[in-house]
């Protein structure tokens, strides 16, 4: 069956690293003869300089027909000042809530080989594989009312954290469902000692997990799980959060991994189509110079054909390709110890190479 690929570089880095995983998704529709048409377009800080918009109405309307979409980065300096409305990162927010896309799925995983590059001591980090949820639609990010009221003393300024059942169980669903496919363990996240809305969360969640007796379920304050995600990763298999506490957290966990030059990110609608990205930005500090790791780009394509293209095995094999390809030593810049690292443009070759010889 024939699946769109919309490919959207972005700014900076995001131009480069999408160029690595375009390669290897090219020879992999080659290699497994896989139907599937690939498109590119300008979006972000790159759009608004061609279009004066950065996500033209042609993008979002490609974007919603697409059946995966790979997302570079967006934003930098040039655009920094421009209104909130054009501003690169509004394509970003979006896209997600145009596509409706709550579900985000944010592995923080560790290569024992780059476990120094890790703040954490080798014996509490090794082995670390930790899946985030994080419901990316609802929540205080969103809840209305919101505002700053300055004609009143003292001024002030406001904003609602709600969810209804509907939003918790579909993001919960989302989460035993992938604590199901790993090691079966969901920790729910919240702050049910002071927020109604987390009380209201907690029960849903309770409630839910009777479908799921092969799922061990507990839950945690928030203020905790950032403590205990530095104490002891390894206690998680799958955390389930809402927008504000799942942003905190999995900044805290891609942090542990040492590099977010390695760690991608899913976005997911409830029938699994999705957007792809890697978790770090348009880094301006070095695009442009083919020094950026595409390895959390191409991570993202490997998430891409997992969830949204039914190409689990191709997966596994991109998967695997970067288990080796950091086990043989091949190192990009922000992994290096020493002056010995390879260029962006090199690292996709490899890859390849490795999936050949597999
Ligand atoms: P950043 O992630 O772009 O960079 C932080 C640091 O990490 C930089 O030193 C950078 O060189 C390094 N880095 C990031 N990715 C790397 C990679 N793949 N390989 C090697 N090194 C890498 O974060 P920032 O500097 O805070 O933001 C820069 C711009 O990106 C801003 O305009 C911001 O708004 C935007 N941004 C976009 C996204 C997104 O598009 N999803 C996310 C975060 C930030």
């Amino acid at each position: 069956m024939n699946k769109n690929i919309l490919v959207l570089p972005g700014d900076g880095i995001g131009q480069e690293v999408t160029a690595s995983a375009t390669k290897v998704l090219e020879f992999l529709i080659e290699k497994y003869s896989l139907d599937f048409s690939v498109t590119s377009m300008d979006v972000g800080g790159t759009a608004y300089d061609q279009y004066g918009s950065p996500l033209p109405e042609e993008v979002l309307s490609s974007a919603k027909e697409a059946d995966a979409i790979l997302f570079g980065a967006v934003g930098g300096p040039k655009w920094d000042n421009l209104d909130w409305d054009v501003r690169p990162e509004n394509a970003l927010l979006t896209l997600r809530k145009e596509l409706n896309l709550f579900a985000n799925l944010r592995p923080a995983f560790l290569f024992n080989e780059l476990s120094e590059a890790s703040p954490l001591k080798k014996e509490i980090i090794e082995n670390l594989d930790i899946l985030i949820v994080r419901e990316l639609t609802g929540g205080i990010y969103f809840g209305e009312p919101r505002g700053i009221v300055e004609d009143k003393e003292p001024n002030y300024a406001f904003n609602t954290m709600i969810y209804n059942e509907e939003e918790i169980r579909r993001i919960a669903k989302v989460a035993f469902e992938s604590a199901q496919k790993r090691n079966g363990k969901l920790c729910s996240v919240e702050k049910a000692n002071v927020l109604e809305v987390s009380k209201f969360w907690r029960s849903i969640v309770t409630e839910m997990s009777s479908d799921y007796p092969d799922v061990e379920l507990s839950h945690q304050l928030a203020d905790n799980t950032a403590m205990q995600l530095v104490l002891n990763p390894k206690q998680f298999d799958v955390i389930v959060a809402s927008n504000l506490f799942g942003d905190i957290l999995s900044d805290i966990a891609a942090t542990l991994t040492g590099s977010i030059g390695m760690l991608p990110s899913a976005s997911l609608d409830s029938s699994f189509k999705g957007m792809f990205e890697p978790c770090h930005g348009s880094a301006p500090d070095i695009a442009g110079k083919n020094l950026a790791n595409p390895l959390a780009m191409i991570s993202s394509l490997s998430m891409a054909l997992r969830y949204s293209l039914n190409q689990e095995k191709i997966s596994d094999k991109i998967d695997e390709a970067i288990k080796k390809f950091i086990q043989v030593g091949h190192r990009t810049i922000d992994i290096s110890t020493d002056d010995n690292y390879l260029m962006t443009s090199d690292v996709a070759e490899k890859i390849i190479k490795i999936i050949n010889n597999d």
